[in-house]
């Protein structure tokens, strides 16, 4: 059995298992990390005060009653309107928060070519995304609650599985586009090698999608989203243009990790359990809060449309506390996934090397602090990725192979298919 990104001679092999140093970050690298977790906590703040604020000030009141005016009494067009009003007066509050992260600081790191009317599209874009959705969903748990005033926690819990896997079906088809412009693989002999090793991940029929964020940004990304004929791998293609075939390849060993793995399903259950647990605590502790602030919030019941703010702060509260779990629960995903693109690739040092890109790239460092790795470390640190690329190979050692099992022999398609 052959695999094509065997090393195919002796010099070959020694030059690939070369292991690869850690670098040193940057200056430039070091202080945008320390800035960037200033301004985490910043935007962690404003996320805990600015629905607090609202709910506090009797303003969701008032917006509730300007919405039942709007809607002459309607539930369900009050319920719609009240959403859309939420969602636009939280994005205006965030809005120079957003304009300082999103482009005055990705500008003065020289990570950003975007105009300041790209942002601000980009900005309206998701500002009609987010009322559109709001208004779309956002009766589902006033409804339970009418419904179900004992269990609606759980029932709503249990319907954002159906709303996530809706939105996997939809949002790579009707709202990325929205954002980027999607197309094909501009290198077909590129696009060749990567259909090839989904073939031996035994994803068959994967599209590879070539995203055009070279006008924005100069971060490097690539990512897998979409569930059943949605799915998808999107390539942006600043990652094309800084990374060689080889390191792009080991990327896209990654990313089918993630879906042979079957990592989206996983995140679509540990997200309606997150969602669950913060109902329940609205559940438990809503109705003491609304007895004792009804004066200043202005509404008595949780069935109130007027409680939106009271929901969010305390699932805010929830995520916050729940961060730790569900993130070392996403680095270790990522970990697996590194393995298996390691294992379909057995280039150690192409993976090696494509980490060293991405902390150059993206202005990252490689051993972040604990804090740090604790609320936003969504993947492992970059020393560590690089030290298991290079030190992971059980093909060669004689170890066992943890995902070998799943791969299929990379012989040519013959003219016949079995399915
Ligand atoms: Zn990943």
């Amino acid at each position: 059995m052959g695999y094509s990104a065997s090393p195919s001679s002796a010099q070959d092999a020694t030059a690939r298992t070369d292991p690869v140093p850690v670098p040193e970050p940057t200056a430039l690298a070091l202080q945008y990390h320390r800035s960037g977790n200033l301004l985490w906590a910043l935007d962690t703040t404003a996320g805990f005060l600015i629905p607090a604020a609202i709910l506090f000030s009797g303003l969701s009141a008032r917006l509730r009653g300007l919405a039942v005016r709007i809607s002459r009494g309607r539930w369900l067009p009050t319920v719609a309107i009240y959403a859309i009003l939420f969602v636009a007066l939280t994005a205006l509050l965030t809005l120079p928060l957003s304009w300082y992260a999103g482009f005055i600081r990705q500008h003065a790191y020289g990570l950003s070519n975007q105009t300041p009317g790209a942002w601000l599209g980009e900005w309206a874009t998701g500002l009609a995304v987010g009322c559109v959705v709001a208004a779309l969903v956002l009766w589902i748990p006033y409804l339970l609650l009418r419904l179900s005033p004992r269990r609606w926690w759980l029932w709503t819990g249990i319907a954002t599985i159906p709303l996530s896997v809706l939105g996997l079906v939809v949002g790579p088809i009707w709202i990325a586009p929205l954002f980027d412009d999607f197309g094909p693989m501009k290198d077909p002999a590129l696009e060749a090698r990567i259909l090839t090793l989904a073939g031996r991940a035994g994803i068959e029929g994967g599209r590879v999608y070539q995203v055009d964020k070279s006008a924005d940004t100069k971060t490097v990304n690539a990512y897998v989203t979409g569930v059943g004929a949605t799915r998808r791998i999107v390539l942006w293609d600043t990652i094309l243009a800084k990374l060689r075939p080889d390191e792009i390849l080991f990327v896209m060993g990654h990313e089918m990790g993630h879906f042979v793995l079957r990592h989206t399903l996983s995140v679509i259950f540990g997200a309606a359990i997150l969602a669950t647990l913060s109902l329940y605590l609205v559940q438990r502790i809503a109705g003491g809060l609304i007895q004792r602030f009804r004066g200043r919030f202005g509404f008595e019941q949780l069935s109130d449309v007027a409680s939106l703010p009271l929901l969010v702060l305390l699932g805010g509260v929830v995520s916050f506390v729940a961060s730790p779990v569900a993130l070392a629960w996403s680095r270790r995903q990522e970990h697996e996934a590194d393995r298996f693109g390691l294992e379909i690739t057995r280039d150690n040092r192409a993976a090696a090397l494509t980490f060293v890109r991405l902390q150059q790239e993206n202005l990252g460092v490689p051993r972040p602090g604990l804090i740090y790795t604790l609320w936003r470390g969504s993947h492992p640190a970059v020393a560590e990725r690089i030290e298991f690329a290079n030190s992971y190979r059980p093909w060669a050692t004689g170890g066992e192979m943890r995902y070998h099992h799943l791969f299929r022999p990379c012989a040519p398609r013959h003219g016949r298919s079995t399915d």
